[in-house]
Parts: structure tokens; sequence; C-alpha cells
């Protein structure tokens, strides 16, 4: 977990209030394992005159965040993505998970390639995946179901109908 973030990577916050944000990382701090992202997670001070001649003043800063709250932006495929790691020339490289480019600038060149390729196919696949795969289960869900129902029903109310006689004659005497 402790370099999957580095300072200088575009991180989108996942939770908290500034969920959504996308931003710098301008410090990282392994030890309380947190992050210093640009413009996310502003708060105020009110900084108070102590000294005469000191002036009461509001104070807005950024404040860390929890590592665990961001996720690494791929400069490659520009999605926000869990982080992996490989070897190239030796190195302990961070890559990208969905497109495999790698998240270390100086190595995104040597990943190029084989990024692009992986972006292209998944492009290719994933509106032809997603729309057989949704069409063909609900379908066949809402079928069932439908046949489900109505057999229940069918016997549940035959059998009430059987049991129940309505004692209502008793009211004409
Ligand atoms: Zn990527």
């Amino acid at each position: 977990m402790s370099n999957t973030v580095k300072k200088g990577d575009t991180v989108l916050v996942i939770t908290g209030k500034d969920k959504g944000k996308t931003g710098k990382v301008l410090d990282v701090f392994p030890k309380d394992n947190k992050v210093l992202v640009d413009g996310v997670n502003i708060v105020t001070k009110h900084k108070k005159a102590r000294k005469q001649n000191e002036k009461s003043e509001i104070v807005k800063k950024t404040a860390p965040i929890n590592i665990s709250n961001v996720m690494v932006v791929c400069g490659t495929c520009g999605k926000a993505t869990r982080v992996a790691h490989k070897e190239i020339n030796g190195k302990k490289v961070r890559v990208c998970k969905k497109c495999s480019a790698s998240l270390d600038k100086e190595f995104v060149k040597a990943t190029k390639k084989e990024a692009k390729k992986n972006i292209a196919s998944a492009k290719a696949e994933e509106p032809a995946k997603a729309k057989k795969e949704t069409s063909a289960k609900k379908t066949t869900a809402k079928a069932e179901k439908a046949v489900e129902t109505k057999t229940t029903k069918e016997a549940s109310t035959s059998t009430t109908k059987k049991s129940t006689k309505k004692p209502s004659a008793k009211t004409e005497a």
C-alpha cells in the first residue's frame, strides 16, 4: 500500500465529502497513510489573535486525507485504477490495472504500445458484451419469475376456495 500513490500523481477521490473530485498529489505521508491532494479537503481554520498587533483571521487550508480514499488516475487511459506492479528493465514500476500502461512517467513510453492495444480491445469488447449479457439475463429472469408466481398463485387460490365455506346463512333466521 505504501508506494501506490506518489507525489505528482493525479488521483480521484472515491469517498468522503470531496467524492468525485480529482487533483494532483502534493505530498504523501506514508507513516500516516495520508496524502495531500490539491484542492481536496479544504478546511477553514479560525486563527485567533493572541498578541496585540496580530489579526484574527480565517485561513483556508488543504488538509491531508486517507490514502485509501483515493484512486490513481491513469494518464494513458484516463480511468481511475487500482495499481499493479511490474518489472521493467529490472525496476519495479507501477502499472494501471485497466490498460497496463505505467503510472510512472518515465516508463509510460515503454508500456504505451501494450496499453494502446488494451484500450482498443476493451473499447471493442465493452459495448457488445454488455448488451448481450444484460438483455439475455433480464429476459430469462423475467420469464422464470412469471411462471413461478402464476403456478403458486393458482395453487393457493384453489385450495383456499375449497376449504373456506362462508357461514352467511346464520343471520337470515
Ligand atoms: Zn490505464
